[in-house]
C-alpha cells in the first residue's frame, strides 16, 4: 500500500515531465489526486444498439468491426480513417479525421465498445471519432458515468482519470473526520465511500450523495475550525478600557444617532470595557452612518490613552474620513492624521514621526499605513473599512503593529444572514439595519438603448437644476472584440457629441492615486456636471449634490455592485435617480435587475442574489482570507451549509476539547485547513 503523502510519480505512467503537468492544477500527492474533484459527469453507463442511436446525442454501443480501417491522406494536414462497423440492428461507417493511429488499433473481426454521437442526414448516418475500449478491457472511457476533471494543456480527462483510479487503488482514501454520529443523523456516506463514489460513482445518485457528503465535511471542518478560533479568542487578554463615558462624543454629534448606530456603539464599548481584544464587524447599507460607529470606537481608545488607526480602501475615501472626522474631533482636542501612498517622502517622514512619537489619536490611511516604516504609538484599535477590499493578511499585519489592539471592520456588502457566519464566522457582528432619518428613497428604473434620448434629456434636467450625474461604464478601455461601453471612450462621446455645453469629467482605477483624488474632490466641489467612472466611485464617496446614478451596461454587474453604485447618490436633500441600461434580452438578467428597481434594502437585495445565482458570487468576492472551499464551490446547497453549521456547533459544545482521537483527528483537520489559508495569502 502507498501513502496519501505519496508524490504522484510512484504512479504508473507518470515520469517527471507529466508529474509537472499535475503540479499545474495544484497536484503532487496521492491526496491532491484524490481530492481532485471532478467538476462534471458525462453518462455513458447506458449501452445502445446502433439502431437506437440519435442524431446528435452522445451514446455507448457495442459493435464488430467489419472492415479493415483504410486511411487517405486528403492533404497537408488532413488525414481520414474510415471503418465499418456493425451490430444485429444494424451497420455504422466510422470516419476519424487526424487520428490514424489511434483508428488503426482497430482489428477486423474484434468487437468494441465506441462512444461517440451519430451524425446524418438524407445521404445517411455516419459518426466521426468515436472512443473506443475492446470489450474485455476494464472500463475507462465507456460504460460508466464518466468523471469530467479540470484540465491542463498536454493533460487530457483520460489521464486524469487513469491517474485517479491508480491513486484510489494503491491507497487508502483520507481518513473520516466526521463524528459517527453525525454521519447517522445527516444520513452522509461514510469517507471511504465516498471518495471513491465521487470519482467512480455507480449512478447520479450516488455521485450525488458523494458530493453532499464532501460539501458537508467542508463545511462542518470549516465552522468547528471557527468555533475553535472564537474559544481561543475569548481566552485572550488586553487591559480594559476605564474611561468609557461618551457624553462629550454624543455632544460634538451634528445629528443623533440612529437607534442601530447607538446599540453598535454600545457593543463596542461592552467589548472595550471586557478587557478581550475585540474582533468585530459593522455590517450596514450604505449611508447607514457607519462612520460615526467607528468615530466612536476611535472616541474611547484615544480617552484610554491608545491610538486608532483607520484603513481605507482608496485614497478618495481616506481623505473623506480625514475630514469629517477633524470637523467631528477638532472640538474634542483629538488630534487625527492622514497618511497616504501619494504624499511626499518628506511629507509621510515627518507624519510617521508624529505618529510614532504619539502626537496623533487617530490616523487615517490607506495601505500606507502597514508599511514597515509606520510604526505607532500604543495602538489599541485597528479600524478597517469596507473590509471585503481587503484580505486578512493586510488586516493581520496592521493588527501586528499593536499589541492585541482591538478590531473594528466595516462592510456595506450586505451578506444575506445564512451566509454571514460563513464568512464573518470569526467575527463578532453588529448590523445597522437602519437608516439615518430623512433618507429617501432613490428610485431606480431598468430601462434599455430605447431610452436613450429621454435618458439624455433627464441627464440635462437634473444639471439645469444645479445637480450632478454619475455615468458608470463596467470597462476602463475599448476591448477589441468586447461589446462593452467603456469609461474612456463613452466620456468622449458625452463630452464630443452629446453634451459638449456640460462639464464632462473621467474617473477610473487605472488613474495615479492623487489624479484620481483630484478629480474626485472636484466634482465633489460641484467643478463639473457629469463624472463619466467606472466603479472605483463604488466605495464610499460623498457627494450630497449628484442626484443621478447612470449605469452602463448594468447586467455587468453583480446586484450587491449596483446597490454600492446607487448608493453614490441619495445623500442630500435632493430627490435621487438611478437608471439601470441593459442591453440584454436574457429574461433571468431581466429579472436580477428589476429587484433592484423593487427595493433598496441591500440585505434584501443580497438574498435575492442568492436565490438566483446561488452563493457562489459571495464567496467569489471574498477576499477574507478565511480558507477557500474545494468542494463547497461546486455545489453549494444552502441546506447542507446548514445542517454542517448546525452539527459543527453541537460537536464544539460536546467534544470541542475532548481528548478522544476522534477529537484530536478533526482538530488536527481544522489547523491544516485554516493553516493553508493563511499560507496562500501570506
Ligand atoms: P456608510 O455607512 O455608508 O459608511 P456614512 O458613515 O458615510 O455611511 O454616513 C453617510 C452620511 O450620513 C454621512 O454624510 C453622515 O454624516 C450621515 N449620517 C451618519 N449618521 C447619521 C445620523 N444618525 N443622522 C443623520 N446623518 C447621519
Ligand atoms: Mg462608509
Amino acid at each position: 500500500m502507498a501513502s496519501l503523502s505519496d508524490k504522484i510519480t510512484i504512479l504508473k505512467g507518470i515520469g517527471p515531465a507529466k508529474a509537472k503537468l499535475f503540479e499545474k492544477l495544484g497536484i503532487y500527492t496521492l491526496q491532491d489526486l484524490i481530492c481532485h474533484f471532478p467538476r462534471g459527469y458525462e453518462d455513458r453507463s447506458k449501452l445502445v444498439t446502433i439502431a437506437q442511436l440519435e442524431v446528435g446525442q452522445s451514446c455507448c454501443f457495442r459493435a464488430t468491426v467489419m472492415t479493415t480501417p483504410r486511411s487517405h491522406h486528403i492533404r497537408k494536414g488532413l488525414d481520414l480513417t474510415k471503418v465499418r462497423v456493425a451490430d444485429h440492428t444494424g451497420r455504422l461507417d466510422l470516419t476519424f479525421f487526424n487520428n490514424r493511429t489511434a483508428a488503426q488499433r482497430l482489428v477486423y473481426g474484434r468487437e468494441y465498445i465506441f462512444c461517440g454521437a451519430l451524425s446524418g442526414d438524407y445521404m445517411g448516418y455516419g459518426m466521426t471519432n468515436p472512443v473506443f475500449e475492446e470489450v474485455d478491457a476494464p472500463p475507462v472511457i465507456t460504460r460508466r458515468i464518466l468523471p469530467v476533471y479540470a484540465l491542463t494543456a498536454g493533460l487530457n480527462n483520460a489521464a486524469v482519470l487513469r491517474a485517479v483510479d491508480q491513486a484510489l487503488a494503491v491507497c487508502d482514501p483520507p481518513a473520516e473526520v466526521l463524528p459517527r454520529e453525525v454521519l447517522e443523523s445527516y444520513r452522509l456516506l461514510p469517507a471511504c465511500r465516498a471518495y471513491q463514489a465521487i470519482h467512480r460513482p455507480a449512478s447520479r445518485e450516488e455521485a450525488r450523495e458523494a458530493l453532499r457528503r464532501l460539501v458537508f465535511e467542508e463545511f462542518f471542518v470549516f465552522s468547528a475550525g471557527l468555533a475553535l478560533m472564537r474559544a481561543d479568542r475569548a481566552r485572550k487578554k488586553t487591559a480594559p478600557y476605564t474611561h468609557t463615558d461618551l457624553t462629550a462624543f454624543y455632544q460634538a454629534l451634528p445629528f443623533r444617532l440612529t437607534a442601530a448606530q447607538d446599540r453598535a456603539i454600545g457593543q463596542i464599548r461592552a467589548d472595550m470595557e471586557r478587557g478581550v481584544p475585540m474582533e468585530r464587524l459593522v455590517q450596514g447599507d450604505v449611508g447607514s452612518g457607519k462612520t460615526m460607529v467607528a468615530a466612536a470606537a476611535a472616541y474611547l481608545a484615544a480617552r484610554n490613552g491608545r491610538q486608532a488607526a483607520l484603513m481605507a480602501p482608496t485614497e478618495i475615501l481616506a481623505e473623506q474620513h480625514f475630514q469629517s472626522l477633524s470637523r467631528l474631533f477638532q472640538p474634542l482636542g483629538l488630534q487625527v492624521s492622514l497618511l497616504t501612498g501619494s504624499m511626499t517622502d518628506k511629507q509621510k517622514k515627518a507624519l510617521r514621526q508624529q505618529i510614532a512619537e504619539g502626537r496623533t489619536d487617530l490616523v487615517v490611511g490607506t495601505h500606507a499605513l502597514i508599511t514597515d516604516t509606520t510604526v505607532f504609538h500604543r495602538l489599541g484599535l485597528v479600524i478597517a473599512d469596507e473590509q471585503h477590499r481587503f484580505g486578512v493578511a493586510q488586516r493581520s499585519r496592521l493588527l501586528a503593529k499593536g499589541a492585541d489592539p482591538h478590531m473594528l471592520v466595516m462592510s456595506a456588502t450586505p451578506i444575506p444572514r445564512t451566509l454571514a457566519l460563513i464568512m464573518y464566522g470569526d467575527l463578532d457582528v453588529s448590523v445597522l439595519d437602519e437608516l439615518p432619518p430623512g433618507r429617501q428613497k432613490v428610485d431606480t428604473f431598468l430601462v434599455d438603448e430605447r431610452y436613450r434620448a429621454r435618458i439624455n434629456a433627464f441627464i440635462r434636467k437634473q444639471v439645469a437644476a444645479g445637480r450632478q450625474c454619475f455615468v458608470v461604464c463596467p470597462a476602463v478601455e475599448q476591448t477589441d472584440g468586447l461589446d462593452i461601453r467603456s469609461a474612456e471612450v463613452w466620456a468622449d462621446t458625452l463630452r464630443q457629441t452629446v453634451f459638449p455645453d456640460l462639464r464632462v469629467a473621467l474617473l477610473h482605477g487605472q488613474m495615479k492615486g492623487q489624479q484620481k483624488e483630484q478629480i474626485m474632490a472636484s466634482f465633489a466641489a460641484g467643478e463639473a456636471d457629469i463624472l463619466v467612472a467606472t466603479t472605483v466611485i463604488e466605495v464610499g464617496v460623498d457627494v450630497p449634490n449628484a442626484t443621478l446614478m447612470v449605469i452602463e451596461d448594468a447586467d455587468r454587474f453583480g446586484l450587491s455592485q449596483l446597490h454600492q453604485l446607487r448608493g453614490r447618490v441619495g445623500r442630500g436633500q435632493h430627490k435621487s435617480y438611478c437608471i439601470l441600461i441593459t442591453r440584454s434580452r436574457d429574461g433571468q438578467t431581466i429579472q436580477r435587475l428589476k429587484a433592484l428597481c423593487a427595493t433598496n434594502d441591500g440585505f434584501q437585495i443580497a438574498e435575492e442574489d442568492l436565490k438566483l445565482r446561488g452563493p457562489g458570487d459571495f464567496f467569489g468576492s471574498r477576499q477574507s482570507g478565511l480558507p477557500a472551499f474545494r468542494v463547497a464551490d461546486l455545489s453549494l446547497d444552502m441546506q447542507t451549509l446548514r445542517q454542517a453549521q448546525e452539527a459543527a456547533a453541537a460537536w464544539i459544545d460536546r467534544s470541542g476539547t475532548a481528548e478522544t482521537p476522534e477529537a484530536e483527528a478533526l482538530r488536527d483537520r481544522i489547523g491544516i485547513l485554516f493553516r493553508r489559508a493563511r499560507g496562500t495569502i501570506n
